[in-house]
């Protein structure tokens, strides 16, 4: 049995070779992250080149997500590049500054005085320096350093409790979203969304760009939390992004929502990665701590399709070895069932699509099922039947080289290059038979689920449940 959960890895300056990037996938990277906070435009758009050249290489399948900056709040630059804040001091941010000092720094976002009163709780570098707010004069937000130490240039500001009300989507960002739509990227990740609109209107942008692909959510702010169904519904996946939301909603709250965020992206039929210091120490350790494993670990447990590095692996010194570790430790903690695996049952049947789905989940749990093949255009019923994680593999079979892709993110499902034009039925279904044997992934006598829309050729949804043992062209009576 493959590994079901799913690994993204996040691209940087330790993970821009050909080598690097190679080991990397055969590591077990099944989607690549560029991070648009870094990087210029090129650098992204020769990685993306490179990664899917490798790829196609070594006969794999890898994902790419685009990851919008977002309006993160951020301090300005100082003279002498960072300073130190000493508990008690006195601190002013000032959206006036233009080069910071001991004193105060400069803002990016200028409404931020407008936005924060007395008593604010200020975090500065995801939660290291803590400011208390005094009061606000003009542009200028008086402080006092309640957590002191080093502050160095453009590092991020997040208030406790959330509520800064910069627009979801920046310039920067708007301008991304048609790199975005150059890289041809599989899922564009929107960063500090509110609300359902705010994923509208990234997913519009980019369609306006001439682009479509899957949008996710990054889960990273207080106010998301309050509107997770809204958010959840205009978005196709979330991430659990729990570097901000740790520093929004207090780190100790972050495990419970993790659990909570999955289950609901579960039932609502979306894809989930969880993220964010997963194996932390590896960046200069070559083996992760008991702590991390047992974060991947759980996060498998708790149902996520995918787990997540970040600067492990696009700053770290161990990028191929975190990528392993995860793999190990993934296929480690799925051998132990998910605690909840029913999901679909409450899931109101309002599509054709969902009935089969249904009913594929319903008889893996009644006969000895092989494997799962669904032929897709969308890849939907392979993600509908991936709701429910069961321990039999879900093969996407699929001529469309942009949803062999986007499956790389959901758990428990793999894509496969099927092209069947001008084929009919019973050929169609042939060759998926030949296909699984091919692979080693079926042998004959086994029983196969395949889930097809009939008649073939014919644009339309899935609407057909074939129950097939393998070798024996004729359909079980
Ligand atoms: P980031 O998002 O790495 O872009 O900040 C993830 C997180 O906040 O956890
Ligand atoms: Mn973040």
């Amino acid at each position: 049995m493959p590994r079901r959960t799913k690994i993204v890895a996040t691209i940087g300056p330790a993970s821009s070779t050909p080598e690097v990037l190679e080991k990397m996938i055969l590591a077990g990277m099944d989607v690549a992250r560029l991070n648009f906070s870094h990087g210029t435009d090129e650098d992204h758009l020769a990685r993306a080149e490179l990664i899917r050249r490798i790829a196609k290489k070594l006969g794999r399948t890898v994902g790419i997500l685009g990851d919008l900056q977002g309006p993160k709040i951020r301090v300005g630059k100082f003279k002498d590049q960072r300073i130190t804040l000493q508990p008690h001091a006195e601190f002013i941010l000032d959206a006036d500054c233009q080069l910071g000092d001991e004193t105060r720094v400069g803002l990016d976002y200028k409404a931020l005085p407008q936005d924060v009163k007395a008593g604010d709780a200020l975090l500065l570098d995801d939660g290291k320096i803590e400011l208390t707010v005094i009061q606000v004069v003009g542009n200028q937000v008086f402080t006092k350093v309640v957590q002191g130490g080093v502050l160095s240039n453009n590092k991020g500001i997040n208030r406790r409790g959330g509520g800064l009300t910069a627009p979801a989507l920046t310039d920067k960002d708007i301008q991304d979203i048609h790199l975005a739509a150059r890289l041809k990227v599989d899922y564009l990740a929107v960063s500090f969304p509110r609300s359902g609109d705010d994923m509208d209107y990234a997913r519009r942008l980019l369609k306006e760009a001439g682009w479509e692909a899957q949008i996710q959510a990054k889960i990273e702010r207080a106010e998301a939390i309050d509107a997770l169904e809204d958010i959840i519904r205009a978005s196709d996946s979330i991430m659990v992004a729990r570097g901000d939301l740790a520093v929004e909603v207090g780190d100790a709250v972050v495990p419970a929502l993790q659990k909570r965020m999955i289950r609901l992206a579960r039932q609502m039929n979306r894809t989930i990665i969880t993220a964010t210091q997963m194996m932390e120490s590896m960046i200069s350790s070559p083996v992760p701590t008991r702590a991390e494993v047992s974060d991947v670990a759980n996060a498998v447990l708790d149902g996520t399709d995918a787990v997540m590095l970040s600067a492990e692996s696009a700053a770290g010194q161990f990028p191929v070895e975190a990528i392993a570790a995860m793999a190990r430790v993934c296929n480690e903690a799925e051998k132990e069932a998910m605690p909840e695996v029913t999901i679909l049952d409450n899931d109101p049947i309002d599509r054709v699509e969902k009935a089969v789905a249904r009913a594929v989940i319903h008889t893996t749990r009644h006969l000895q099922v092989k494997a799962i093949a669904a032929l897709t255009q969308s890849g939907t019923t392979a993600l509908l039947v991936s709701r429910s994680d069961m321990d039999v593999p879900i093969f996407a079979l699929t001529p469309n080289e942009s949803t062999q892709r986007r499956v790389t993110l959901f758990r428990g499902v793999y894509p496969l290059d099927f092209q069947h034009e001008n084929r009919s039925s019973a050929e169609v279904i042939a060759m998926a038979e030949q296909k699984l044997l091919a692979l080693g992934a079926v042998s004959v006598g086994d029983i196969i689920l395949l889930t097809i829309g009939e008649p073939i050729g014919i644009p339309g949804g899935t609407n057909t449940l074939k129950i097939i043992r393998v070798g024996e062209h004729s359909h079980l009576t």
